[in-house]
This record gives C-alpha cells, structure tokens and sequence, in this order.
C-alpha cells in the first residue's frame, strides 16, 4: 500500500511516500481502506518534532480517517466488511482504572494513531474494533474525516475540564481552526453565549456563521479591549486556548472572577508568563486537556445526522500533496479543517 512516511524530524522534505506492504487485522482488529484522512497540528507536530518528546519513527502521520471496513481479524459483532465508518484516534487498554472509568487520554497504554503508532495518512490502517465507530450517513467521507480529532477534543476542554454552563460566557480562540469551530459549535450547543476570535474578515465570519456572537479579528482589534467593550468588567466565564504565547497573557486578563482558561496546543509558542495574584484573587483556573473519550466522541457523532453539529471542511487535497497540506496548516491558510482525499 502507499503510504506517506516521516523518517526524521524537519521539513517537507520528510515526508516521504513509501510502498508498504498490506498490514494485516490480528484477532479483534479491522482493516480500513481509507477514503480520506484528517490533517491535524498533530501531523506537523510529528513532521518538525517537539522538545523532549519522543516519536518511535518513521511513522505514517494522520490520527484522523474515514473509510471502508475492508478485512476482519475475527468475528466482531455489529462490523462487516463493507461498513462505512469513522477512525477514532485514541487507543488504550480498555482494562484500567482510567480506560474503565472513561478516561481514555490518562490511561498508562494511551496511544496516538500518528503520533504512537502507523496513522491515517495511507491506503490502508489496522485497527482494534472498538476503534471505529459507523459514519454518520449525512456526511461524506472526507466529512467524516474531519471531526473525530477536532470535536473529541473541544468535547474534553469545555464539558469535562472547564464544566462550562448554559448561560455562561465562552472565548474561544482561533475560532475559525479546527478545535475552534468545533468548540463554538460545541458551546452553543450547550447553552452558552459565545464569542471567538479569528485571524482575518473571513475567517472572523466563519466563526459568526458557527454561532459566536461576535467575532474579534485580532489583528486589526485588541480582543482583551474588546471583550471588555462588550461584557463589560465582568469578564468571560470560559476561554478555550490553543494558541499559546501569543494569546495566553489576554486570555487571562478576559476571565471573569470564578474563570477557567482550558487549553490544549500552543501553535505560536509554549512558554507563556503567568501572574499569579489575580489567579488566587479571582479564583481562577488554569487547566490542561489533551485529546478525549471514546466514549464521549461515540455519543457526538450522531448529532452531525440530527443537525447539531456540522463540519467544517475548508480545504481537500490529494494524498500526493501532503507537503503543501502541512504548508497550509503551519501558515494558518485554513478555514476549518484540511482533508487528504486518498
Ligand atoms: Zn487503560
């Protein structure tokens, strides 16, 4: 099979298309024949590489894929060849204390597709049953490739981290990225009153159409003064982060007393100042997420058919233009999501 390959960390230059042979499902896994694979930060992460992390290279990248169940190791109920479904990123034991009490992401096994093990970017991928879950008919396959990543972990930062109410206020930074369309879409569905920012006028009515209230371009607009113009002192009740040094020091000025800053990536940089006394004087928090639950993205992928929640798809390329995928992302090109058709 093809597959594209990262031998070492750097350019674009690594990543290189290899014949590979057909991998085989062992007992209890499914082979995939992928129609499309969902490009993430995480690609690019394992592309460059990140200090004091280890990839087990060469790697094929990709966490996220739709596709065609294509071959069984074994008889699993309620899958058939032919099924059309939904990749799920993360891989656990399913035996330990986390894993049994829906915590996947803590478990000591937790595996990345494409990052700790052979991912999406490929003809095919083997994968243990309960990794793939039905594609929502409503959606197409490059669709489907778009959101398992992106929702599960919006999903994770906003109800399981900051516990985020109807009612409440939510900033969701990069609201016209991945994680961000997700989490405004995810907001509103919760009830709350949201608002984004966005990198261009484009991207700014992306996120408005998503259902933020206002969209702030923060090139052209000071965000902290502007949400100040609109919620007053108050303050803001949630802010979901992924953007890191560039944004983290305003983020926290925007919390409102009793406010929680969530945040999983850091796309301009990881090493931010914190002041501590409005922390404690504020009752603030500070949390970490990364990825999600299985479980919790298995009970988000019916709302696309009931017209909750839906895809946002700005870019599809062909498999063979990977590089120029990972150009886009880095350079923040897209609206949405990218997708690799396969
Ligand atoms: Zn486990």
């Amino acid at each position: 099979m093809r597959a594209v390959v990262v031998q070492g960390h750097g350019g674009y230059e690594q990543l290189k298309f290899e014949e590979r042979p057909l991998p085989e499902p062992g007992p209890g896994e499914v082979r995939v024949a992928l129609r499309a694979a969902g490009c993430n930060q995480l690609d690019t992460w394992l592309r460059r590489g990140v200090p004091g992390h280890d990839f087990p290279l060469p790697l094929i990248p990709g966490s996220d894929g739709a596709g065609v169940v294509d071959a069984l190791g074994s008889e699993i109920p309620d899958l058939a060849v032919g099924d059309e479904v939904v990749v799920l990123p993360g891989l656990s034991c399913g035996r330990c204390q986390a894993c049994l009490a829906g915590k996947d992401p803590l478990c000591p096994h937790y595996d990345i597709l494409g990052e700790s093990r052979d991912g999406t970017n490929a003809e095919y991928v083997v994968l243990p049953a309960a990794n793939v879950a039905p594609k929502p008919q409503s959606l197409d396959f490059e669709q489907a490739a778009s959101v398992s990543l992106v929702f599960m972990t919006a999903w994770s930062m906003l109800v399981d981290k900051a516990m985020l109410q109807a009612g409440e206020t939510l900033l969701v930074q990069a609201g016209a990225s991945g994680v961000g369309s997700a989490a405004i879409q995810i907001g509103r569905m919760l009830g709350a009153r949201v608002f984004a920012t966005a990198g261009s006028k484009e991207k700014c009515r992306l996120a408005e159409e998503l259902g933020a209230e206002h969209a702030i371009d923060y090139r052209q607009q000071d965000f902290v003064q502007e949400m100040r113009g609109t919620l007053g002192r108050a303050g803001v009740d949630v802010v979901c982060e992924h953007v890191g040094a560039a944004t983290f020091a305003g983020s926290m000025r925007c919390l409102a007393r009793g406010g929680r800053l969530v945040t999983c990536g850091a796309t301009s940089g990881a090493e931010v100042e914190l002041n501590l006394r409005p922390l404690f004087f504020k009752n603030l928090a500070v949390m970490g997420s990364t990825m999600g639950s299985r479980g919790d993205l298995l009970r988000l992928l019916p709302l696309f058919d009931q017209g909750l929640l839906r895809p946002v798809v700005g870019k599809v390329l062909p498999l063979s233009e990977v590089a120029e995928a990972h150009r886009l992302l880095e350079e923040r090109q897209v609206l949405g999501k990218l997708v690799l058709r396969i």
